[in-house]
Formats: C-alpha cells, sequence, structure tokens
C-alpha cells in the first residue's frame, strides 16, 4: 500500500496535519515520499514553502493538458517531494467535470510513474468536498485515512464519507480500504469519549489504535514552514505520527 489519500468532507479536521506529517514520518524511515496536494486552497504546498511559478507547474495541468506529474514535483525543505495545488482548480468541476474519465486521469497517470511505489510513498491532501479532485484521490488510492477531529460535525463527515465510499466500491470493483484516525483528541473533554465510543462502534476495526492529540506543536509548525518533526521533534504530536506510521506499517496498510 503506498498511495494514500487523506479525506474527509468536513474542512478543519486535521487533513493536511496529518498528510504533511505522515510524509514527515516516512521520510524519517528513508523512503523517498512524495505529497500531493489537491485542495485549491493549497494548504499542503505552502506549509512545504512551495510558491508555483504558474497553474501549468501545478496538478491543475494533469486535468489541462496531462502533463506528467514528475515534471511537476518539487523539493521541499522537509525533503517531501511536493507535487503542488493551485487556486484554479477550484475549477475544475467546471472545466472538466464532464469529460470522459476525468475521475482517472490520476490514476492512470500514476501507473507510468515511478511515484506512488514501495519505496517511493505518495500521500494526498484532499480538499473538504466529493467532486472531481477528491474521487481521482479514491480512484488512484490503495487506501483512505479518514481523521476525525473528536467533535460532532467532524464525525457527521466521516460518516458520509463512509455512504461514499460503499457507493463507490462496486464502480470501483474492490473494497477500498480506510483507517479512521482521531485528531486533537483530548482526553480531559467528556465528548472525546463520546466521538471515540460512537466511531469505534459505528467503524470498529478500522479505527486506529494511535490517536493525535491536541498539540500546541502540532498548530505552530505550519506558520513556520516546518513539519512538526522539525519543529519540535520531542513534543507528543511527533511522537503522535510516528506512532500512527508504526501503526500503518505495522498492519500492512502502509507497505
Ligand atoms: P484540514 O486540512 O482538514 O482542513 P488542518 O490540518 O489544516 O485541517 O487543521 C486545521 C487547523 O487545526 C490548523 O490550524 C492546524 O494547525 C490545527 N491542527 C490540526 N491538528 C491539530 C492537533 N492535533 N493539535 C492542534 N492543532 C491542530
Ligand atoms: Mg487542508
Amino acid at each position: 500500500m503506498t498511495i494514500i489519500a487523506v479525506f474527509n468532507q468536513k474542512g478543519g479536521v486535521g487533513k493536511t496535519t496529518t498528510a504533511l506529517n505522515l510524509a514527515a514520518a516516512l521520510i524519517k524511515t528513508g523512503r523517498v515520499t512524495y505529497g500531493l496536494d489537491l485542495d485549491p486552497q493549497a494548504h499542503l504546498s505552502s506549509i512545504a514553502g512551495i510558491v508555483a511559478r504558474s497553474g501549468d507547474d501545478t496538478m491543475l495541468s494533469l486535468f489541462q493538458r496531462n502533463r506528467p506529474l514528475r515534471e511537476l514535483v518539487q523539493e521541499s525543505n522537509s525533503q517531501i517531494k511536493i507535487i503542488p495545488s493551485h487556486s484554479e482548480l477550484s475549477k475544475v468541476d467546471a472545466l472538466f467535470g464532464k469529460g470522459f474519465n476525468v475521475v482517472n486521469r490520476l490514476s492512470a497517470s500514476l501507473k507510468s510513474e515511478e511515484i506512488g511505489k514501495k519505496d517511493t510513498p505518495l500521500i494526498i491532501d484532499c480538499c473538504p468536498m466529493i467532486g472531481v479532485l477528491s474521487l481521482n484521490a479514491l480512484f488512484a488510492c490503495d487506501g483512505v485515512i479518514i481523521p476525525i477531529s473528536a467533535d460532532h460535525l467532524s464525525t457527521k463527515g466521516a460518516i458520509q464519507l463512509e455512504k461514499s465510499l460503499t457507493a463507490l466500491e462496486p464502480v470501483l470493483k474492490r473494497r477500498i480500504r480506510r483507517r479512521y484516525l482521531l485528531t486533537r483528541y483530548d482526553g480531559r473533554r467528556r465528548m472525546a469519549w463520546d466521538v471515540l465510543r460512537l466511531v469505534e462502534d459505528r467503524f470498529g476495526q478500522e479505527v486506529c489504535k494511535t490517536r493525535i492529540s491536541e498539540n500546541v506543536s502540532l498548530a505552530e509548525s505550519p506558520a513556520l514552514n516546518m513539519t512538526v518533526f522539525e519543529h519540535s521533534p520531542a513534543s507528543r504530536g511527533a511522537q503522535d505520527y510516528d506512532d500512527l506510521l508504526a501503526e500503518l506499517l505495522a498492519d500492512g496498510f502502509i507497505e
């Protein structure tokens, strides 16, 4: 499993934080790791310090003219190889939504790339909407991580997504492997336990045992253009993302 999409229809649940720091944890294991930004808000790109020279140097050109992904890769300070996003990606649904096989564009492109293979894992940061962009991620990936910040609306987003994944499976002719990940978890809050119980009852074995704590280093590092490992390697946040990777490797969710 080497292509992982991080997705929840709800915004602000920790998708970008998880994509960034899971990729950074993979780098620490010596893997050449790619981060693909599929959110028009381009937070992953900007945290990585990447300002695209033009829309053509971003994911937009995959949709516009099938540009090979390897031509779009940019090195970041954190060593994550970033394939950047662009604000104009927000128009992809309107511009290309009716195109033939548009939802398979990323999957088809990755087949001819050295990106997303065993030693070159790819983490995709999705936008908080089901549309052409996130469907491309779901069709291309080997597994989905669904972050749930420990609150009611984020759980609702995960339940909606579960229904969407179930509806997509007959089209894909396979089950989409998934892991639900509690983020911003604060065990002192009653609501956090309630969400944990609800999520475990509903999603059972697919809930990660690792929970990502509410942690100030995780909140601070994006403004410094850093991963949590660069900003504060001894922090609880860094430990949590190391633990998450160890769990996903141990159960074969990531190869
Ligand atoms: P999304 O990509 O789902 O919109 P983000 O990863 O951007 O969510 O997170 C939303 C906000 O919450 C950001 O300001 C981020 O720094 C902060 N954040 C995310 N995870 C944590 C955490 N575990 N502890 C503290 N702050 C967090
Ligand atoms: Mg985001």
